[in-house]
């Protein structure tokens, strides 16, 4: 009934996570097929004294969340045999779907039905719909089309005592009580282990306009952001930012990925603006919106890309996160903030940083429509090591991460953001989670936890 870990990998594939920063000795990795060998799975670790679960979807969770401990007494359940697309209504505009489908197989079965799945980030030949949902994870439509949570109308969850909720609904209303699907995404595997969703779908833009431009700081891209928001009445795809540090990353490991459209010889900010194209040709305050690009205050610079030059935009913007892989550890930051607190909350970090840690930089970027930083710490980014930079960095973060990681959350926290927009909490944030939550909400939290998994036995070491 389940498959031992020998007939897909090597064990260590699902024991470490995507950064490599975690690494864990599970039990075993088992494969159930279907919802029912789930429950059977739970049902058996639930009668089974000191062992606890850990699910996995495609392992690209940058939170350490689906890694599991040291100690060979956590079982991964690895979801990727649940990968059937039960159902997709055209009229209804839903897709019901196995959690272990990744995000780019659905991608492309939906677009054979003529319709859109709204949610879409570059981890997307592994990610999962079953992680996505446990995340709540946002990526590069959000503007538009919201998060997982806003995107999923239903969901099949096996509960950590074995039983089996079908909670599959397609209804955009359903007001019977408690939300309770709500509960299970964002818990990472906590609470349940979500087995197929209920998705909404959405009708393609077949055409749409890219612009590349150029703003001269922070703070002029959020006003050119919401001069775009108001003059569009709020019909833009995506608003998404790169400082020159994280284009310089992508330069350094992969300069062919740059356009050359692109050079950084001075400190402005890059953005990438996205339209559906009937915007343009419906008229709609079509001058209204060239008055904000030819607003050089706001914007330097901007280019209408062609649709290969649009590709390229995106290859660099998503080649950030790639190229930090290669150029060794960073603390890495995934905060939210008001949108309008943004460059109050750059100015004041990064003034400190400067004092404290003068060989360091941030690497900021992300999707500022959604006041979500990537906000990543290097602390030697210009400075030439001796003994290789991954290696010195490693050392200096090995006694530094934590006090790093505090500083930036203290100011986070002063400028009433999240220490985590789209990532989640995993292993990676639990002790500032638990340092930065008020004592009301971690009770609540706790209280949630003991009513479902009494026994503690799915993801038992990770959030709080
Ligand atoms: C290059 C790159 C780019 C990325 N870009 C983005 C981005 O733009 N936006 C964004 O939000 N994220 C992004 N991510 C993070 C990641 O891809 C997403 O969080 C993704 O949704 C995780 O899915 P997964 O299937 O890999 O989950 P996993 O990594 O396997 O698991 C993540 C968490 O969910 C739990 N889990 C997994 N499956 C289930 C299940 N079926 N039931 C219950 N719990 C489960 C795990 O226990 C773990 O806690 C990126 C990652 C990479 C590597």
């Amino acid at each position: 009934m389940v498959t031992g870990v020998n007939e897909f990998s090597e064990i260590e594939h699902f024991s470490i996570d995507w950064r490599k920063k975690f690494y864990g000795k599970p039990l075993a990795v088992l494969f159930p097929k279907d919802v029912n060998e789930v429950s059977c799975l739970i049902t058996l670790v639930n009668r089974t004294a000191g062992l606890s679960i850990v699910p996995q979807g495609g392992n690209t969770g940058l939170a350490g969340g689906a890694t599991p401990n040291n100690e060979g007494n956590q079982l991964i359940i690895s979801l990727k045999r649940l990968n059937l697309v039960r159902a997709v209504d055209f009229f209804n505009r839903t897709l019901i779907a196995e959690a272990g489908c990744t995000l780019i197989e659905l991608q492309k079965v939906i677009e054979k039905s003529k319709l859109y799945f709204p949610l879409d980030f570059s981890s997307r030949n592994s990610a999962s719909l079953g992680g996505l949902l446990a995340t709540n994870a946002g990526g590069l439509s959000v503007l538009k089309y919201g998060t997982a949570k806003d995107c999923c109308l239903g969901l099949e969850v096996v509960l950590p005592n074995g039983e089996i909720w079908n909670g599959l609904k397609t209804l955009r209303k359903d007001n019977s009580g408690y939300s309770l699907k709500d509960l299970f995404i964002g818990s990472e595997g906590t609470l349940g282990v979500i087995t197929a969703a209920s998705m909404r779908l959405f009708s393609p833009v077949e055409e749409k306009y890219t612009y590349f431009v150029k703003t001269p700081n922070l703070a002029s891209a959020i006003e050119l952001f919401g001069q775009i928001c108001h003059k569009t009445q709020d019909n833009i795809l995506a608003f998404e930012f790169m400082e020159k540090n994280a284009i310089d990353l992508v330069t350094r490991h992969f300069p062919e990925r740059v356009p050359h459209f692109i050079k950084q010889d001075t400190n402005y900010v890059s953005c990438i603006v996205e339209f559906p194209a009937t915007y343009q040709k419906e008229g709609c305050n079509i001058n209204s919106l060239s008055e904000v690009f030819l607003n050089k205050r706001i914007c330097s610079y901007q280019k209408k890309c062609s649709e290969k030059e649009g590709k390229e935009v995106w290859c660099l913007r998503e080649s950030i996160t790639f190229a930090s892989a290669k150029d060794g550890p960073q603390v890495k930051n995934d905060i939210s903030l008001p949108i309008s607190k943004i460059p109050d909350f750059v100015k004041h970090i990064t003034r400190k940083f400067n004092q404290l840690y003068p060989d360091g930089s941030f690497i900021n970027f992300g999707h500022i429509g959604d006041g979500n930083l990537h906000f990543n710490f290097a602390p030697f980014f210009n400075k030439v090591l001796t003994k290789g930079k991954a290696a010195e960095t490693a050392d200096f973060l090995q006694n530094k991460e934590e006090t790093i990681r505090g500083l930036i959350n203290d100011a986070v926290v002063l400028y009433d953001g999240s220490i985590t927009a789209e990532h989640g909490i995993g292993r990676l944030r639990k002790s500032e989670n638990v340092r930065l939550k008020s004592d009301v909400e971690l009770e609540m939290m706790r209280k949630i936890k003991h009513s479902l998994d009494p026994k503690n036995i799915l993801n038992p070491e990770i959030l709080f």
